[in-house]
């Protein structure tokens, strides 16, 4: 009899900790956030064109809500980068974030609306709601105004949205909205309490 090993592929975690460090690398270069997020994007399409490095368990949706899986924080809480797990018919409130935003789509599709205020305090939606597909990426800006509303954008299945923010995303104090305009006050936190290791380069990679 002949045993046949069961064959699993290793995610490529080294393309996750090259981008982290080309990340790093951007802000140390740079605080100019119009520069941060042309140059961030074209990471992240580089980081979302390929699917073959984020880890079984940073990808798993749960029945209950989407997941928001920290994958790496820098040091000095310069930036984040989280995974984001939609599972069918899941999606955030209106939310803001007080600080820059990268969205680049691993999987599936993400749904975005976004909003101002209009004179009258309630908030009304800016432009059509847009679905962006795997590889896309889209840049926010509190500047600009970074009221939105996420969700996943496959009606069957998962999708895998990875998000990238000018600080430690989970903690920042932010708001979530009603459409009325009354706001509240949350702190997201993540979902995981470990962190993938991108740092053992024992094989070589
Ligand atoms: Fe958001």
């Amino acid at each position: 009899m002949t045993l046949v090993a069961a064959t699993s592929v290793e995610p490529n975690i080294a393309r996750l900790r090259g981008f982290v460090t080309s990340f790093a690398e951007l802000l140390a270069g740079t605080r100019d956030e119009g520069e941060i997020l042309e140059a961030g994007s074209a990471l992240l399409a580089r980081l979302v064109a390929c699917d073959d490095w984020l880890p079984d368990a940073f990808a798993r949706p749960s029945p209950d809500r989407y997941q928001q899986y920290l994958l790496h924080c820098d040091s000095r809480e310069r930036f984040s980068v989280v995974s984001f797990v939609w599972g069918p018919g899941q999606g955030t409130p209106i939310h803001d974030h007080r600080v820059w935003g990268l969205v680049g789509v691993l999987r599936g599709a993400e749904r975005v609306e976004h909003f101002r205020r209009s004179h009258d305090g309630a908030l009304v939606q800016v432009g059509p709601t847009a679905d962006l597909y795997e590889c896309e990426v889209e840049a926010i800006s509190p500047r600009k105004g970074d009221i939105h509303r996420v969700a996943n954008g496959l009606a069957y299945g998962p999708s895998i949205s990875i998000h990238v923010y000018g600080g430690n995303i989970g903690a920042v104090e932010r708001a979530t909205y009603e459409l009325d305009g009354s706001a509240k006050q949350f702190i997201s936190g993540y979902a995981n309490t470990v962190v993938p290791n991108l740092w053992d380069r024992s094989s070589g990679a």
